[in-house]
């Protein structure tokens, strides 16, 4: 269990014990039961994960003119992790509620190794942009390093692409021009081109947005 430490924290030490051991021995008779109980941890790390992505974000809005609340795009990006890319890896889920943690809030890796274990770290790491680089560098790694990611990160990215370019096309950027919004189109599938492999639906599901971007913004 990678992600033990703190999300157990408010059990008592002879609680814990007395599960484990439960589940261990479940796990030896009844691998089904075993895997439903690891499943209860999963959902105790997704709702986890919200609730720190909630607070961090708490107070930020997105660019579109109704500055909608931030939380919304993670909660769309787990959305579409689950509905169309059928992910069950609780890890990977709740990546993606974090991914713009370490980015866009003062959130350290430190911080999201010790509340949430390594695996769920090194996932945000992993699609989080340096922001000591110029805009343009930070753009040209996405589209380099994206066919060397896990596939949980890939998983991630693709659904955030998919998020991004469907707020721009329902809710864009209050002051961008037809131009910008190509362009940010553009590069957005040039990341997607090295994510495709880690999820057929999801890449599908960018393909149909990138269609009606091409019919709403003219392309
Ligand atoms: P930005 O990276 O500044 O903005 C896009 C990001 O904003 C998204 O990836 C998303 O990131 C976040 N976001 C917040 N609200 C919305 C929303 N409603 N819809 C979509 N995204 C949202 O964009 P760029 O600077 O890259 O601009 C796009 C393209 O336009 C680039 O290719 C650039 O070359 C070109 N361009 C840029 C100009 C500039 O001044 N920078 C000027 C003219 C053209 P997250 O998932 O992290 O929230
Ligand atoms: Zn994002």
């Amino acid at each position: 269990m990678d992600n033990e430490p703190k999300r157990r924290q408010h059990r008592s030490e002879a609680g814990r014990q007395f599960i484990d051991g439960l589940r261990r021995s479940l796990a030896e008779d009844d691998p089904w039961l075993a895997g439903w109980l690891q499943g209860m941890d999963g959902l105790d790390l997704v709702v986890a994960a919200t609730s720190f992505a909630a607070e961090r974000h708490a107070g930020q809005r997105r660019k579109d003119a109704a500055g909608t609340p931030y939380i919304n795009h993670p909660i769309a990006v787990l959305d579409l992790l689950r509905q169309v890319g059928d992910v069950s890896d609780a890890n990977i889920l709740a990546a993606g509620l974090l991914h713009d943690t370490v980015e866009d809030t003062a959130t350290t890796a430190e911080e999201l190794e010790e509340r949430f274990g390594p695996k769920i770290a090194s996932l945000v790491m992993e699609v989080t942009d340096d922001k000591s680089l110029p805009k343009q560098a930070r753009k040209r790694l996405q589209v380099v390093k994206a066919p060397r990611l896990s596939t949980g990160a890939r998983q991630v990215k693709l659904a955030d692409k998919i998020a991004n370019l469907s707020d721009l096309l329902d809710a864009p950027p209050a002051d961008w021009d037809n131009e910008r919004m190509q362009a940010y189109a553009r590069w957005s599938k040039e990341v997607v081109e090295g994510c495709r492999a880690a999820s057929v639906p999801l890449a599908r599901r960018f393909d149909a947005v990138y269609e009606r971007a091409e019919e709403v913004l003219g392309m």
